[in-house]
Order: structure tokens, then C-alpha cells, then sequence
């Protein structure tokens, strides 16, 4: 909030001085017969005083007099000249040989200077010295505590202004992380009232929409089931008849396909299922070392080759940790068979457990994943097309399932390369509070 409110003060008070000392310069010059004709209306009485006094004595007498009106006059100062004293300008010179008195305007339209011809030679000159230190000290910090007021003020104005905006922002943040129930809750009456009721509304439209599209998904994965399940059961019946060998591995590959069919809807199920807002994750204390053990036993039986070696690194003193163990188990064999599927032949497990939470990788040393694709592979249905992804022949649901387990329980999932040349999918999990 600091830095936009010394940015937007910076600027004010930048605008501000130049407004200060410009503006008025301006105004004076474009209206500088105006505020000479005032000022000579002005000083008028007291130079027609100061004359008279000068022509109660002889001539001679008037630089005694000068000099004792000056002592009386501080801080002004009463001095004699002649009329065609250097200083003048050509244009006061001519109005004092006319007899007509002269002023000179200086800083916001005063006087510094009131001259008054005495005879056709002589002037008297009324000089307005410039303000003493003090007083300018004065002025100065008029300014400055004009300053320190405007700055109050911007952050009084700011300050309701920057909590509506965080609100919004940890909002969008949220909502953007999947809470899709997250409103802003600002009043209409903010100033960002408007804005915030066009998230609000957005967001609600697109939960709506996400919640029919997850909605549709579940029904028609569903009603798949049934008639699947029945071509199954009557390609099993089918196929228990006595039938020319051909046919039999017709159907046997129609067998092949329906299950392949199952195995996608179920996939579909499962990452649908984890789209629900309303579930909760489930808490459960469990010991990493052997958590891990058992996932590795689940996925042991699909290891294609034998000379696959999986190292489990356990990195420092592993404590128990607090997680929804089917969600976890689920990201991680999909990890674990990703890595089986393309390896060369080494994978690695590694666990760190610390304060805030406990991260797990799987690193294999296989074909790895382009930088551009590091991000789209999360997606639903995203498969690279290389020949070696063509020949796994999966869904592109793993990862997307594996992210949503994790992010459902406040975690991540990201990729990057690893150690060992391939893949390493890192993934986070918080302590629960
Ligand atoms: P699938 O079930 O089709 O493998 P995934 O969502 O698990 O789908 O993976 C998406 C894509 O990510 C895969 O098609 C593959 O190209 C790439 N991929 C996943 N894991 C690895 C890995 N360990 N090494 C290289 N590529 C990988």
C-alpha cells in the first residue's frame, strides 16, 4: 500500500508546487495592467503623505528628512533619487517625467517598489524589502504542513480504497485456486463497489457453469456404466459358446476395447468426483516411510521390466504427517506409473518432511517433458505426441487427477527436469493447522 501511496503523493505534491509557482506568475502577467493599477490605488494615499511631508521643507532639507523618515519606515525604505536613475525601466522613467507615480509588482502581485516624483527632477522612492528569514521560514513551512495535511488525507482516502482492493485480490486468488463459493463481500457503497459486483456476479456465473459441466460429466459417466456392464456380460456369454477361432478373437478384441471404454469412465468418475467443492479431505495421521511402501507394493505388479530399479530416498528424520491418504496414494502411483512407463531404467523417490509440510518427488531418468508442455499437461486430456506417449496409449487424466488430489488438500503439483535427465514431479503438501 506504501509504494502506491508514495506514488500517488509524489505525484500530487509534484503537481501541487508546480502549480504554486507557476500559476500565480501566470495569472500576474496576463493580468498585469490590472494588478499595477491596484497596486498604484493602493500606495496612493501613503505616497501622496510621504510628498506632502517632503514639501513642507526646502529642498535642501530633504535628504535629513529621507533619512529620518527612513529610520521611522522599517523595514520599508525611503530613499531619494533623481528621476532618471538607471534603474527605472524607459517606461517608469517616462511616468515619473509626466508626474505620475510608479509601482512595481513582484511575488503574487505585491508591491516592491512605489515611486513619487517630488519635482521634475527629484523622486522619492518607497522600497519593499524582501520578506526577513524567519518569515520566509514561516511561509515555508505553511507549505510543508500543507504537505503533511494532503498526505494525511490521501491515506485516510486510501486506506478503505487498498483493503476493498487486497479483499478483491485474495479473492480472485482463491477463486482462481478452485474455491469457487469465494465472493468479495464489498459493500456496494466502496468505491470499487461496482467492480466487486461484477466479480461477484462472474464468479458466480462460472461456478454455475463448472458445476453443470461437472454435473453433466458424473450423469453421462454414469449412465455409460450400466450398458457397458452389459456388453461385457454378454461378450463373456458370447464368448463362452463354442465359436470358429476367429470370432472368438474378434470379440476377444471387442472385450479388450469395452474394458478400455470402463477404465475411461471410471478415470472420469474419479476426476469429477474430485471437482465437488462439498468433499473434505480426510485427515488421517500416517507414517510416511511406510505409506510409501505400501503404494510401492500397489504398483509393483505393473512394472513391465525387471531391470527397472526404484530407489526410495527418505531424507532427513521422518515424523508422521497428517493426510488424506487415498487422495495422496492416488497422485502418487499415477506419478509411479507415469515414471514406470517412461523410464530407461531408474526411478527415485524422495521425501522431505519440515515445519510448514512434507514434499515428495518421483524422479525417472526417461525422455523428460518439454518446457512449453510443463503446464498443459495438467490438463485433462493432454497427451504429448511423441511416438513414445503414442505406444502408453493412456487418457491424459493422470496428472490432472493426481494435481486436483493434492490440490484438494491444500497442496501442489508441479514438473520440472530431473537429477537423472528425465521427469521429476514435485509434490507439496502443507501441515494441516
Ligand atoms: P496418460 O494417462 O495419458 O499418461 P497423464 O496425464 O498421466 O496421461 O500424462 C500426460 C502426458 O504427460 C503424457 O501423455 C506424457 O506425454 C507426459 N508425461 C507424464 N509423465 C511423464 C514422465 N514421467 N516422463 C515423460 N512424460 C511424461
Amino acid at each position: 500500500m506504501f509504494r502506491i501511496l508514495f506514488r500517488l503523493y509524489l505525484v500530487t505534491i509534484v503537481s501541487y508546487s508546480a502549480a504554486i509557482y507557476l500559476v500565480p506568475d501566470v495569472v500576474i502577467k496576463v493580468f498585469q495592467e490590472r494588478f499595477v493599477t491596484y497596486n498604484l490605488d493602493y500606495s496612493r494615499g501613503l505616497q501622496t503623505l510621504i510628498v506632502k511631508q517632503f514639501h513642507a521643507v526646502p529642498p535642501e532639507q530633504w535628504p535629513a528628512l529621507a533619512a529620518e523618515m527612513d529610520k521611522e519606515f522599517q523595514p520599508l525604505h525611503i530613499v531619494l533619487t533623481g528621476n532618471d536613475d538607471a534603474d527605472f525601466t524607459p517606461d517608469e522613467r517616462k511616468r515619473l517625467q509626466r508626474g505620475e507615480n510608479v509601482v512595481r509588482i513582484g511575488d503574487w502581485g505585491w508591491r516592491t517598489l512605489a515611486v513619487s516624483p517630488l519635482n521634475e527632477r527629484t523622486v522619492v522612492e518607497m522600497v519593499v524589502p524582501p520578506d526577513p528569514m524567519d518569515v520566509s521560514l514561516l511561509y515555508w513551512s505553511i507549505n510543508v504542513l500543507i504537505g503533511a495535511t494532503m498526505l494525511a488525507c490521501l491515506l485516510l482516502w486510501l486506506r478503505p480504497h487498498w483493503h476493498d482492493l487486497e479483499r478483491l485480490k485474495g479473492t480472485a486468488e482463491r477463486f482462481g485456486k478452485g474455491h469457487l463459493s469465494e465472493r468479495t463481500q464489498i459493500s456496494q457503497s466502496s468505491n470499487i463497489g461496482s467492480l466487486a459486483n461484477v466479480f461477484d456476479t462472474m464468479a458466480g456465473d462460472i461456478e454455475n457453469l463448472l458445476n453443470q459441466q461437472r454435473d453433466l460429466l458424473n450423469a453421462v459417466s454414469h449412465e455409460l456404466r450400466t450398458p457397458l456392464t452389459r456388453l461385457d456380460f454378454g461378450l463373456a456369454l458370447a464368448l463362452s459358446d463354442d465359436l470358429p477361432a476367429a470370432s472368438r478373437e474378434r470379440l476377444q478384441g471387442l472385450v479388450g476395447h469395452i474394458r478400455e471404454l470402463d477404465e475411461l469412465v471410471l478415470e472420469l468418475l474419479s476426476y469429477s468426483r474430485l471437482q465437488n467443492p462439498a468433499r473434505l479431505p480426510e485427515r488421517v495421521e500416517v507414517s510416511l516411510d511406510e505409506f510409501i511402501d505400501s503404494i510401492l507394493g500397489s504398483v509393483d505388479e505393473e512394472l513391465e521390466s525387471p531391470d527397472i530399479v526404484i530407489d526410495v530416498m527418505l531424507n532427513g528424520q521422518l515424523e508422521r504427517f497428517v493426510l488424506d491418504p487415498r487422495l495422496t496414494a492416488r497422485a502418487i502411483q499415477n506419478l509411479l506409473r507415469n515414471a514406470m512407463r517412461y523410464c530407461e531404467k531408474r526411478i527415485q523417490i524422495g521425501v522431505q518432511v519440515c515445519p510448514k509440510g512434507c514434499e515428495i518427488w518421483v524422479d525417472d531418468d526417461g525422455i523428460g517433458i518439454p518446457e512449453d508442455e510443463r503446464e498443459r499437461i495438467f490438463e485433462p486430456f493432454y497427451r504429448l505426441d511423441r511416438s513414445r506417449d503414442r505406444a502408453t496409449g493412456g487418457f491424459g487424466l493422470g496428472l490432472a487427477i493426481s494435481r486436483r488430489a493434492l490440490e484438494a488438500q491444500g497442496g501442489t503439483l508441479t514438473v520440472e527436469p530431473s537429477p537423472l535427465g528425465g521427469a521429476r514431479f514435485r509434490l507439496w503438501l502443507p501441515t494441516s493447522a
